[in-house]
């Protein structure tokens, strides 16, 4: 797999960077191994744009400008999904990309498999279901393809090998150009990757949940299918910004990672991470993604936003360059 890191000289991992942006900075892109995709490593995880589902004060406006300076900035990698705002982010985001007039420039993946109904939820795969999902998405996005697509959940029903089939299908014929799948246990993703098929997948992954280590990353290594973790900064918890005195917001209060022993355990590690931002003159958003990026399992990151400065920041990760012995500490940290 192609990663953007580089062994230093201190024997640190650095990022090399050769896309210009706006501010000239230069970003180097990485590559989804078996289609060649290339993507910059520090994208964009939309599920507050547009979102009003998953956050109801979202504003459409600011939604937008984080999108269009996100892309202004040299960013190019966009996660969406039919989830987020129902299609109202999907729909956004085709604004701005027509807007700027860039899609040929931007790689957009979305995904399907939420049915909402009467404020139920369920998932399904069948291929009706995909098919007109992925038709619907063309449309919301304004665009005539889906860079990658991706299985959002899985169902109970559909076998993961047919479903894999049929998206390859549509690669064929240029209508998606990467299969992926998301949330799927390591034996539905064997059963999908049964022919080899599945390019990328989508899984909650951060410096406080590390499950995918191990037997799920070996097999995504093994494979060659790239890997985006989603979350990768624990909803904010490792941006630094809260303590002990915080007050949460509500929507935060109830999971797992803030439940009270959690949280102050959280909280501690946490410290080991402002210690280094604080040396290096840097945010901790930036010392987490870094990190991630010094890990040849991970292909890109998706970090969310809902404030375009929030945007800037994560994007300068890409001038951050970690020294061994603070990639060393930070592993054991939150081992
Ligand atoms: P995340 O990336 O861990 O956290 C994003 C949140 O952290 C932002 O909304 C913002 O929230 C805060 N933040 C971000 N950058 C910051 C900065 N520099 N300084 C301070 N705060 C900052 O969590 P996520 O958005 O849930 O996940 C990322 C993306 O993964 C999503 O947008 C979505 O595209 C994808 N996702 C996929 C799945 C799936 O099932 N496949 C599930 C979840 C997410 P506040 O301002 O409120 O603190």
């Amino acid at each position: 797999m192609s990663t953007d890191s580089f062994v230093t000289s201190d024997g640190g991992y650095g990022m090399m960077m050769y896309k210009e942006t706006i501010k000239g900075e230069r970003m180097r892109p990485v590559t989804i191994p078996k289609v060649a995709m290339k993507i910059f490593p520090i994208g964009l995880g939309s599920n507050a744009i547009g979102g009003h589902n998953i956050y109801p004060n979202i504003d459409e406006s600011t939604s937008k400008d984080i999108v269009r300076e996100f892309i202004k900035q040299g960013g190019n990698f966009i996660d969406t999904a039919y989830f987020y705002g129902l299609g109202r982010s999907e729909e956004l985001i085709g604004e701005v990309v027509k807007e700027l007039d860039c899609r040929k420039d931007v790689v957009i993946a979305t995904k399907a498999s939420f049915i909402v109904d009467n404020g139920e939820i369920r998932h399904d795969n069948s291929i009706p279901f995909l098919e007109r999902s992925i038709q619907e998405a063309l449309s919301r996005l304004q665009t005539s393809y889906i860079d990658i697509f991706f299985v959002h959940f899985p169902d109970e029903a559909t076998p993961k090998d047919e479903v894999v089939a049929y998206l390859h299908s549509l690669k064929n014929q240029g209508i998606i150009r990467a299969i992926g799948v998301s949330n799927f246990s390591l034996e539905q993703l064997k059963q999908a990757n049964k022919n080899n098929q599945v390019d990328v997948v989508q899984d909650l992954y951060h410096l406080l949940d590390r499950k995918i280590e191990g037997t799920y990353e070996k097999y995504m290594l093994d494979h060659e299918i790239g890997f985006i973790p989603y979350s990768p900064l624990a909803s904010g918890l490792l941006t630094g910004k809260y303590d002990v005195d915080t007050v949460l917001p509500e929507r935060l209060k109830k999971r797992p990672l803030f439940m009270p022993d959690r949280y102050k355990r959280n909280l501690q590690k946490i410290e080991i991470l402002k210690q280094i931002a604080y040396q290096k003159g840097i945010t901790v958003s930036q010392v987490v993604l870094a990190w991630y990026l010094t890990n040849p399992f991970i292909t890109a990151l998706i970090p969310g936003a809902k404030k375009v400065e929030q945007v800037m920041t994560n994007l300068k990760t890409a001038d951050v360059v970690l020294t061994k012995q603070e990639i060393d500490v930070i592993d054991q940290t939150f081992r």
